[in-house]
């Protein structure tokens, strides 16, 4: 079965490629996922994936998955949330990010967090399913590692070290896109 991606990130097409395998899909990137443009202007996860792949499908015949992830800091009441990727303000990097992350935390004890990640399966504009995936863990004083994007470093995993400090299959294993992959590619092999 085709299913096209509402993206056109690299890193995010192989994973889902990898992860949606052996549920015998083949994964393409939307060729209209960019010239469509579509804003994430909703407030929850499920609002923003749903919004991306129910507006994609309807542009073909073929089931379309979108997904939205960001971070979520219990002390925060969820923040940075949906404005995970502008949280320092629209246009902002990672490191502005993080820096504006660890200010508001500075005297905070309770550190926890999840990483979540929603994906919704569409067909010609209807939301089929919506699956979700999380990762617990703890946001560090100070970054630690080099490896992945966004929160990676901050973020301590159940094992002691940061996102950013585990190779990229350690971080697959225990990824909240790669349980969301996986509770779709069941769900895919069910049908
Ligand atoms: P998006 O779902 O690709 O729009 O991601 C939103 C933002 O959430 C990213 O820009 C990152 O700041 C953050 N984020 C999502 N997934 C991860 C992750 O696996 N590691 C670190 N940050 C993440």
């Amino acid at each position: 079965m085709l299913i096209y991606t509402a993206t056109a990130n690299k890193h995010k097409l192989e994973e889902i490629k990898t992860m949606l395998a052996h549920a015998g899909a083949e994964i393409l990137a939307h060729p209209a996922y960019k010239t469509l443009n579509i804003s994430e202007t909703g407030t929850t996860f499920e609002e923003n994936a749903s919004k991306k792949a129910a507006a994609l499908s309807r542009l073909t015949e073929n089931y379309v998955i979108a997904d939205d992830s960001g971070l979520a800091v219990d002390a925060l009441n969820g923040a940075p949330g949906v404005y995970s990727a502008r949280y320092a303000g629209e246009g902002a990097d990672d490191k502005k990010n993080n820096a504006l992350l660890l200010e508001n935390m500075k005297d905070i004890s309770e550190r926890g967090a999840t990483f979540v990640c929603v994906i919704a399966l569409a067909h010609k504009g209807e939301i089929i399913r919506i699956f979700r995936g999380e990762c617990a863990g703890e946001i560090a004083y100070v970054p630690k590692g080099s490896g992945g994007f966004g929160y990676d470093p901050l973020f301590i995993t159940t094992d002691g070290r940061t996102m950013a400090e585990l190779a990229p299959a350690e971080k697959n294993h225990i990824s909240h896109r790669s349980a969301a992959l996986s509770e779709l590619a069941n769900y895919m092999s069910n049908q």
